[in-house]
């Protein structure tokens, strides 16, 4: 694996890493204490992305974006991990699945997606189906040649009040030589259609000023022009777009790991106890060291999934091992930086304890740290018949 930059991966670091310090950085605490992106400076990030070339770069040039393969993007992310979810988010990224539409619906959804004049949301999770996803209560039932919608989706998040969600629904069951599954569909829902009530959800303290929102569904009456792909395959649709969700995940450890590791260096080179700098009390010196090597380990393997990715080889297990080391280094680590900073590592002051409290998200969302170690060990034993 070859993981010297290119000289356009080069350009596009300097680029990202550019962008952050002028648009981003000088936001992040202001957000963070008012729990709130004013609209006017989302919109001001939004449009300088659109300058800057950043919006949209993850989907193909062929329909006006940026063209960036798996492992330009991983680069891409893994900067974007450095700050809060609230903020990067509006350095807009529309889902691939959108590469699904057909017909009319590519200048009704994708277009104005690409071109940021509509945000979606991905709505899969509900209060009684998270882990669980097959245990979704949303349904669609035909009408004609009309489908009808009901349910609820929560923790539904993105940068802003969406124009559109894709819904994923059960259409129907399935019998499957492991017995009877649920067919899922995803749907285009249009905010503002009738019976479709959405709201902000409750308040996160990881990535203050990120919203969730609430959807819920009451007979809402949708065309088969509705649904996105084909009918009975919408979890077909999402599972690949899943597995990269969770590199980005891994890459955006990496991003803010990095981050947290180089504050407590600078905290650990200057804060004095006992006459000399707490680095050089082994406890403080071998928390650093460990924190380098995992955060070492994590790039490697985000870049072997992205690599694989490319190549179109990368398997769901990959993704997993990527969310679950990442996730779970980003979190020694931050919770090791606390420790190095003592007291002020939690006050409000210093950026720490926000980075802290970010870094627990990423165990959670995208798939638990449990699940992603079902799917590792599933692909572990299911060749052998277990
Ligand atoms: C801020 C935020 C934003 C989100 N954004 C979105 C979004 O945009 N779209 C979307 O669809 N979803 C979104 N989610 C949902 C997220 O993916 C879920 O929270 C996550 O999948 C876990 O589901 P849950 O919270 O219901 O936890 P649960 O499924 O209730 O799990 C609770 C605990 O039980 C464990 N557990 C459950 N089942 C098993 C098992 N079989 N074996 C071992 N342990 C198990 C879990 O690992 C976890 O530790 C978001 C969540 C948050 C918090």
């Amino acid at each position: 694996m070859d993981i010297t930059l290119s000289h356009e991966n080069e350009l596009l670091l300097q680029t990202v890493r550019a962008f952050m310090e002028a648009e981003i950085y000088p936001h992040e605490e202001e957000v963070d204490r008012n729990g709130e992106v004013p609209p006017e400076l989302g919109k001001q990030i939004e449009k300088r992305a659109i300058e800057t070339g950043l919006y949209a770069a993850n989907l193909p040039e062929a329909v006006g974006g940026g063209g960036l393969d798996y492992t330009a993007m991983a680069i891409m992310e893994r900067e974007y991990g450095k700050t809060s979810h609230a903020l990067h988010s509006w350095i807009g990224r529309p889902t691939e699945l959108l590469m699904a539409c057909a017909g009319d619906q590519v200048d009704r959804y994708l277009m104005p997606c690409v071109r940021a004049e509509k945000r979606e949301l991905f709505a899969l999770t509900e209060p009684e189906a998270g882990s669980d996803v097959m245990g979704m209560k949303t349904n669609a039932r035909r009408d004609g040649d009309d489908w009808i919608l009901n349910g609820s989706k929560h923790f539904i998040s993105g940068p802003c009040m969406p124009d559109f969600a894709i819904v994923f629904a059960a259409t129907g069951i399935d019998e499957t030589s492991r017995g009877p599954r649920k067919r899922v569909t995803a749907f285009l829902v249009d905010v503002g259609l009738p019976g479709f009530d959405i709201r902000e959800g409750n308040k996160c303290v990881s990535y203050r000023g990120y919203q969730n929102f609430a959807l819920s569904f009451s007979d809402v009456r949708l065309g088969p022009d509705q649904i996105l792909g084909e009918e009975g395959r919408g979890l077909e649709l999402s599972g690949k777009w899943l597995g990269m969700g969770r590199v980005w995940v891994g890459a955006t450890c990496c991003g803010k790991a990095e981050r947290i590791r180089d504050l407590a260096i600078d905290w650990a080179a200057t804060r004095k106890q006992f006459g000399k700098p707490i680095g050089q009390f082994q406890a403080t010196g071998f928390r650093l060291a460990d924190m380098t090597i995992g955060l070492k380990t994590a790039d490697l393997l985000v870049m072997d999934a992205v690599a694989k990715a490319d190549q179109g080889i990368m398997q769901d297990a990959d993704a997993a091992m990527v969310k679950v080391y990442c996730s779970e280094m980003l979190n020694r680590v931050a919770d090791d930086a606390v420790q190095i900073y003592g007291g002020m590592g939690l006050m409000e002051e210093l950026p720490i304890q926000r980075l802290w409290r970010d870094s627990r998200l990423e165990r959670i969302w995208d798939g638990t740290s449990e699940i992603q170690r079902h799917i590792i060990t599933r692909s572990i034993l299911r060749p052998l018949g277990a």
